[in-house]
């Protein structure tokens, strides 16, 4: 079997064209989105680049706010503070990594839940436990339209999470759980992975480590969605799934780059216009 690939960059359009529409219909009000940076990281500087492109095409005003480095958390905090109470600032994002001695946490639960447009607030988080939530977590999202998208009643299927990052592998788990798959979630107290994810109908990994799955570890026809981002040997961009031996095994598989990872950026823009009252 030969994979279908699950074209992100694909659903990401499709996606932006539906925000447009709903962009639109906010009228002339300012939809303005706030990424805040602390010092300047090549890795961030590449989300930035994407989103700003994004959101440009979509209709929301980004601004970009590089705080120097060396500021702390308390001046982070403060900051946020600040676009808290800007009428205006629809959605505020804190780009990662922060520098060590802030705690991401911290400064997430600081940023108002309403304004909160990458869902990870405590209280976002808590949300998708009710099933619908209003601004959920960008990436779980992205897995989620993804596997959607591929039309396959998702009622029963053997889904396995592999990776139980409170950011990515739970909410994936959560969310994939409502649809009433029956959900095993792997992390590094797992015996033996493989005897899960050979089981799996649908397969999820987001660990951050190169190659963690090959294709001998997947079941034939499954769908596959590879959340993993990392620098490969000759340093191109790889996923956590070996691409050459799963493409041959799985039904469905998501490329890296070009899969989680656009579909995400569309996710935070879906996000900051509900946050600006849109219903989409
Ligand atoms: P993380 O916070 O480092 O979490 C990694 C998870 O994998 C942890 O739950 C860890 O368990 C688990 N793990 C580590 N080694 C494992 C193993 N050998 N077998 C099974 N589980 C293992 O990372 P994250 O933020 O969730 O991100 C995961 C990956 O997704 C990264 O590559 C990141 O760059 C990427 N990512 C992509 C997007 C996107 O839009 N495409 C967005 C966010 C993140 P323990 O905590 O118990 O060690």
């Amino acid at each position: 079997m030969t994979a279908q690939l699950l074209d992100g960059k694909q659903l990401a359009q499709d996606l932006r064209r539906q925000l447009r529409v709903a962009r639109q219909a906010l009228g002339s009000r300012p939809v303005r989105l706030v990424s805040v940076e602390v010092g300047q990281n090549p890795a961030a500087d590449v989300y930035v680049r994407n989103q700003l492109r994004a959101a440009g095409e979509v209709g929301i005003e980004m601004e970009v706010s590089n705080l120097p480095l060396g500021t702390d958390e308390a001046q982070l905090v403060r900051a946020i503070e600040v676009l808290n109470e800007r009428p205006e600032v629809a959605g505020v994002i804190v780009q990662r990594p922060l520098p060590p001695g802030i705690d991401p946490r911290v400064v997430q639960s600081a940023i108002a839940p309403h304004k909160d447009v990458e869902g990870m607030h405590p209280a976002n988080m808590g949300a998708i436990l009710y099933r619908e939530p209003l601004l959920p977590p960008c990436t779980a999202a992205a897995a989620q339209h993804l596997i959607v998208s591929t039309g396959i009643d998702l009622r029963g299927a053997e889904t396995v999470v592999v990776g139980h990052s409170e950011i990515v592998g739970k909410p994936i788990a959560v969310l994939l759980l409502h649809h009433l798959s029956t959900v095993t979630v792997c992390h590094v107290g797992t015996r033996r992975l493989i005897d899960h994810t050979r089981r799996a109908d649908i397969l999820v990994v987001a660990v951050g480590k190169a190659g963690l799955v090959h294709g001998d570890m997947v079941k034939p026809g499954a769908i596959v969605v590879d959340v993993g981002i990392n620098q490969g040997a000759d340093g191109r961009i790889v996923g956590d799934v070996h691409f050459a031996s799963t493409v041959e095994v799985a039904g469905f598989l998501t490329p890296v780059p070009g899969g989680v990872g656009p579909v995400t950026v569309a996710m935070l823009l879906r996000n900051t216009l509900r946050a600006a009252g849109a219903t989409v």
